[in-house]
């Protein structure tokens, strides 16, 4: 079967090129007659495998060097509860609620802290990103969703926090789903996680960047398992125990495949593009629109419904999903919590696959 456009908010596309290549790798990689898959992750095979890996991430976000690179496990949702777990000092975070992972995240952290929830969008169901004037109080830190998955909403700045005193405040933001979709200034956030399966490698392994004073020696929360401490992560290079091999493997040939195509440059010019053009279809079309507001718009995930309304809504939905996949369109159908459908265009996606949705949804709008 010909390759189809996987419209997946996650696990997501790879690029093309990078699977080329991992296949044409699989049973002798580099010579050593083996798969990756079978390495010793101690070897001098591997060594340098997860060495570059970490080269490019440093290289293409620019990461300072009193930061330390982690490749950890657990997905997304383990952070969740490693970053308050490390980061409790005096026992209070602000939160900002900007949707369903920033929820998880606060639950989460109400375990092991005082969490007070600052601002969030769930009046309108999360379809905008609320303006959170610089926030001054005693916290420990301050965690946003950068970029909201479900709902389709990117913050478009990045929030200011202060102690009474005029010390910053570390920011902690989720960037699972934008990493590398555009230049971020890590300078700017005490911690940046995102579980890689989006923009970064096959599901599997968790790109965390941390300040190196934010980890601490002492773990403020008595009793945290070993494998939640920053600092036997940092203090290992990420091998206090077996690593995800492969996926860290693959993440190294995304991140080639980045730089190739202009680093994280290239992908807001070619994310931009890809955005611009389906919001201008959108916002253009009576039979369809997006759901996240003008100015909140993420450049990765874009929820839009029709023009119908509760049953005929449910069927019409189903039907386009339906017609898309047989036209090669695939994992298009919305969040539940949404509705409708939902493009997720991630790095990987081509202007070509978003054109060819386009087609299709005119198409369909015509007949329906
Ligand atoms: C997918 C996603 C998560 C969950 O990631 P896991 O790796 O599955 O735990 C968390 N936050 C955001 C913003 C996501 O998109």
């Amino acid at each position: 079967m010909a390759r189809v456009f996987n419209f997946s908010a996650g696990p997501s596309a790879l690029p093309e090129e990078v699977l080329n290549e991992a296949a044409a790798e699989m049973l002798d990689c580099n010579g050593t007659g083996q798969s990756v898959m079978e390495m010793s992750h101690r070897s001098k095979a591997y060594e340098p495998i997860i060495a570059e890996c970490e080269a490019l991430v440093r290289e293409l976000l620019a990461v300072p060097e009193n930061y330390k690179v982690l490749f950890l496990q657990g997905g997304a949702s383990t952070q969740f509860a490693m970053i308050p777990m490390n980061l409790k000092k005096n026992g209070k975070a602000a939160y900002i609620n900007t949707g369903v992972w920033s929820k998880k995240a606060i639950a989460e952290a109400k375990k092991y802290l005082t969490v007070d929830v600052l601002a969030t969008s769930e009046d309108k169901t999360f379809s905008y990103i609320p303006k959170v004037e610089p926030i001054v109080g005693d916290y420990d830190y301050v965690h946003y969703t950068m970029n909201n998955t479900i709902m389709g909403t990117k913050w478009s700045y990045i929030p200011e926090a202060k102690r009474p005193d005029g010390s910053e405040i570390p920011l902690v933001t989720d960037a699972s789903s934008c990493i590398l979709s555009e230049p971020l200034d890590i300078s700017k956030f005490g911690v940046v996680y995102a579980g890689a399966q989006k923009n970064l490698a096959p599901a599997g392994v968790t790109l965390v960047i941390i300040r190196e004073d934010l980890i601490p020696e002492t773990m403020p929360v008595e009793n945290t398992p070993t494998m939640l401490q920053y600092k036997i992560h940092a203090d290992a290079g990420s091998m206090y125990n077996t690593p995800p091999c492969y996926t860290i493997y693959m993440m190294g040939k995304v991140l080639k495949w980045i730089k190739k195509n202009g680093g994280a440059e290239g992908m807001a010019k070619r994310n931009q593009e890809k955005a611009d053009l389906f919001y201008d279809y959108l916002d253009n079309s009576d039979f369809y629109h997006a759901t996240a507001e003008k100015g909140s718009r993420s450049l990765m995930n874009i929820p839009f419904l029709t023009k119908y309304d509760g049953e005929e809504a449910t069927a019409i939905n189903k039907k386009f999903v339906a017609e898309a996949a047989a036209a090669g369109l695939v994992n298009l159908a919305g969040h539940r919590l949404v509705g409708g459908m939902r493009a997720s265009i991630y790095n990987a996606m081509s202007l070509e696959g978003v054109k060819a949705l386009i087609a299709f949804m005119d198409k369909f709008a015509k007949e329906n």
